[in-house]
């Protein structure tokens, strides 16, 4: 049993991150671990975040969707959790994955308001309306994960439609997104020297080269951009590098995003042997994974053009502005490199496409895959013996 958690918090370990690039939503650790309706089990549980992200990657019909939780230091000493959830809690603390603070939901909602994210809370904010006056005005951006006869599922708290499609960061946050930052207190793992706070949501983005670009966005203390975790004023360390954020889709489905930087390349293809190489294999059909080669495609952002290099053995395609017409398929034969415009999509093999996440609304995905897949068992037993 213990062995099945600790796989199910693999998993979720995979889709937290404070990178302001990929997470896709905002949700206070602390709350989400007591939500007990979900499963009528322990007063606190890990699994518990399984439960909303997978309701959050149902609701957006992708997979690998990212959440970027805040947590109030006081959970990493809670004793409703079991030692091994307050260890993990605490190591996703030290890898940057999660912002552990003393006022998790004030900055929660900063960083919705920044980053342009819907918040996932049961929490009324009545006293946070004049702050944030999108709480009332768009009422599909805070979304409370709750029971419903399908399941877990996120409903809009103000009722209405529950869907929140963001435009990306605010005009402020876009300002703080645009430089980096770095924290005085020696160590400080979102703003330190080793750069960002991101880049570990997904297991083969090793942690241990984080790139800068991840940096989640400093919190504003009378207008001072700060560190939400030691409350010190940050100083600018100079511009930003350009990202890019791309999605990979396989037969219609977005399977799931990644960023290329102006100081980090991608590479793409069925295993790629680099560390932050996209690996595509468990998507890929036979016939696929024989045409696509180990390293297919490279992403590269140079001088702001994001530049698609072919490595394959087999070639690849665009299609200029999205187009499936096949008359507009353009080649991009082994070793030959493209700009690529707004809407192009690089082809890899007859419906394995990589494109700007802004090309697709919807991911797709009917049934996404699950953070809980090796929980089911777990969770009556949970509820047999709290
Ligand atoms: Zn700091």
């Amino acid at each position: 049993m213990r062995f099945e958690i600790s796989k199910v918090l693999d998993a979720i370990e995979g889709r937290v991150c404070t990178d302001p690039s990929l997470a896709r939503a905002v949700l206070d650790l602390a709350e989400v671990v007591r939500y007990t309706d979900f499963d009528g089990g322990r007063p606190a549980s890990m699994l518990r975040l399984g439960i909303v992200i997978d309701a959050l990657s149902r609701q957006l019909e992708e997979d690998s969707v990212p959440v970027y939780p805040v947590v109030h230091r006081a959970l990493l000493s809670d004793a409703d959790l079991t030692s091994n959830e307050r260890m993990v809690v605490r190591r996703w603390a030290d890898d940057g994955l999660v912002e552990v603070l003393p006022n998790p939901v004030e900055r929660m909602l900063e960083l919705a308001d920044l980053l342009g994210l819907p918040v996932l809370s049961r929490m009324r904010f009545d006293g946070m309306l004049g702050r944030y006056p999108w709480l009332s005005s768009q009422p599909g951006r805070l979304l409370a994960p709750v029971n419903s006869p399908n399941g877990p599922t996120l409903v809009a708290q103000a009722g209405g439609k529950a869907v929140w499609t963001s435009p990306g960061p605010s005009p402020t946050g876009a300002k703080l997104l645009s430089r980096l930052w770095r924290c005085p207190e020696p160590g400080c793992v979102l703003f330190g020297d080793g750069g960002g706070g991101g880049g570990g949501s997904f297991a083969d983005l090793a942690r241990s080269d984080r790139e800068p670009g991840g940096q989640p966005p400093p919190t504003l203390r009378g207008g001072a951009p700060s560190c939400p975790r030691h409350d010190r004023r940050l100083t600018d360390a100079g511009p930003r590098p350009d990202a890019e954020v791309l999605s990979v889709r396989v037969g219609g489905q977005v399977r799931r995003r990644f960023v290329v930087s102006a100081d980090r390349p991608v590479m793409v293809g069925r295993a790629p042997e680099e560390s932050g190489g996209v690996v595509l294999g468990q998507w890929l059909s036979e016939e696929a994974r024989r045409w696509i080669s180990r390293n297919h495609v490279r992403f590269e952002l140079r001088g702001g053009d994001l530049v698609a290099f072919d490595v394959s053995t087999n070639g690849s395609g665009v299609r200029p502005g999205g187009s499936m017409d096949e008359d507009d398929r353009i080649a991009l034969k082994q070793q030959a490199n493209r700009v690529l415009r707004g809407g192009d999509i690089v082809e890899l093999y007859p419906g394995v496409q990589i494109g700007r996440s802004s090309n697709w609304t919807s991911g797709g995905v009917i049934n996404p895959t699950s953070v809980m897949a090796e929980a089911p068992t777990m969770a009556m037993r949970v509820i047999e013996r709290p």
